[in-house]
């Protein structure tokens, strides 16, 4: 088992690993920028190494600094969090290079997924259901255009280096192809420094559905179940569940299949997550497999009792997986929300400040995933999620009921957040039919950010 990991993250995830690393008597070492001196995850760990100035550029995405803090504290494995470096395969290759365990997959599988274009083909090899596409990357507008007039309109313009959300445009048109292929291509060279990018049918008013995959490195695949993602603002997951209300047990089952399939094809070690859309009309079609623990990892711990951070550290120790398929059974729903320091008021642009009161809801059935305090500051540097509120319950109903009250006991001052958004949310009752896709909350901003007269029944 490894002894002593380096934790290449920050907030709240940078503490999950912790808090797994010292129930399993592993060592930790945080690494922190000089804007998180004093976080909470730094003082969760056995030490603490100082790696550069706030701006992640210099910090969290200096992979030198890292691996020199890895390498001075002797640690013998490195788990990347999410973000950051986490899908980085020249990051994870230097890891492996200097004598430390990556917790993850192998620097190829990282790089071969990480390309949604070559990942598309190596699903479409293994029989793997694609969204209809081009066959490659289109070089000009003009080739996007005779794509998408093949493909049949509206469709997307996607980066292959894409994430985030970000690289992402439709075109309902022929005259929108130019724009959206010069907007998709020039973000996603901004941000991932990859141009590159394909042409995918717009699938309409989908649901996104995703399988938690554990992989050993000894061919032994099995998937958690699904987690259901569908509720987005502009592409960003802002509500998680498990399990998803739009699958029956045969619909599970196939999509579970085809998931360890393509996490075989892939040739797939660790913890990953195979991302499909449904449509309509009970097809489903892959869109990328993530390489990394995922933000929503905990709704599918809540309904499986499985530690995926644990089980990322057992397999990452090249001992074989611990749980068959059949363990792996689901037991409950489980809801998680994304707190965000974001203002409703102002296109939920990230609204930064000092956290004044703090309480965080208890009790039966309930898991925070923070790591903010009462006077810890919120910068601008990094994402804005200050917690993950996750509840469990026997039926999505008693979920729905126990998230309405965790999020009434919640409180914070001193920075805006979305908490008025995601507790309208759970009054819908189109949300509690299980009947959205993902447009719905662009769709129903309006009245989801205006309170009105509550039913409190179900
Ligand atoms: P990223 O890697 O940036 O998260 P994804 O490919 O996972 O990008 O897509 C993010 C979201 O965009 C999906 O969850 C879904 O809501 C939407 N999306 C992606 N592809 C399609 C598609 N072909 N049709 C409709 N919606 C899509």
């Amino acid at each position: 088992m490894l002894k002593r990991i380096l934790v290449a993250n920050r907030g709240e995830i940078a503490a999950r690993v912790i808090r797994a690393c010292r129930e399993m008597n592993i060592e930790t070492v945080a690494v922190y920028s000089e804007a998180d001196r004093g976080a909470l995850f730094t003082t969760l760990a056995t030490r603490a190494v100082c790696i550069g100035p706030a701006r992640a550029e210099e910090s969290y995405l200096n992979a030198d600094a890292i691996l020199s803090a890895a390498l001075g504290t002797n640690c013998d494995g490195l788990h990347p969090g999410f973000g950051f470096l986490s899908e980085s395969s020249a990051f994870a290759a230097e890891t492996i290079r200097r004598g430390i365990a990556f917790v993850g997959p192998p620097p190829e599988v990282i790089a071969a997924l990480g390309d949604k274009n070559a990942a598309r083909r190596l699903m479409r090899a293994n029989g793997v259901p694609l969204v209809p596409g081009s066959e490659g990357l289109v070089a000009t507008a003009d080739e996007a255009g005779r794509e998408a007039a093949a493909i049949g309109y509206p469709v997307l313009i996607k980066a292959a280096a894409g994430g985030g959300g970000r690289g992402i445009r439709r075109a309902d048109s022929p005259g929108d192809v130019a724009s959206a292929f010069s907007e998709a291509s020039g973000e996603a060279l901004a941000c991932f420094g990859d141009g590159g990018v394909y042409v995918e049918k717009l699938i309409e008013a989908p649901r996104h559905v995703e399988f938690q995959i554990l992989a050993d490195s000894f061919g032994n695949i099995i998937h958690l179940g699904e987690r259901d993602c569908t509720l987005q603002r502009r592409r960003q997951k802002v509500l998680e569940e498990a399990p998803s209300p739009a699958l029956d047990k045969a619909a599970r089952e196939l999509l579970g299949e085809t998931a360890v399939r393509a996490a075989r094809a892939a040739g797939y070690v660790n913890a990953g997550t195979v991302e499909f859309i449904l449509d309509g009309n009970g097809n489903h079609y892959f869109i990328e497999m993530n390489t990394r623990i995922q933000v929503e990892h905990p709704v599918t711990e809540m309904v499986t009792g499985i530690d995926i951070v644990r089980e990322q550290l057992h397999i990452a120790s090249g001992l074989p997986l611990r749980y068959s398929q059949a363990d792996a059974a689901v037991s409950g729903h489980a809801i998680e929300c994304r707190v965000n320091a974001e203002d409703p008021e102002n296109a939920f642009s990230p609204a930064p400040g000092k956290i004044g009161f703090l309480h965080l809801p208890g009790g039966y059935g309930v898991r925070v995933d923070t790591a903010i305090y009462p006077g810890c500051e919120i910068t601008p540097y990094y994402d804005s999620l200050l917690a993950k509120v996750i509840v469990h319950g026997r039926t999505r109903n008693e979920a729905v009921l126990r998230m309405r009250r965790a999020l009434e006991e919640l409180v914070i001052t001193g920075v805006k957040t979305n908490l008025g958004l995601l507790y309208m949310l759970m009054f819908s009752t189109d949300f509690i039919a299980g009947k959205t896709d993902t447009g719905f909350i662009e769709r129903n901003i309006g009245a989801l950010l205006r309170p009105v007269e509550k039913d409190m029944t179900l």
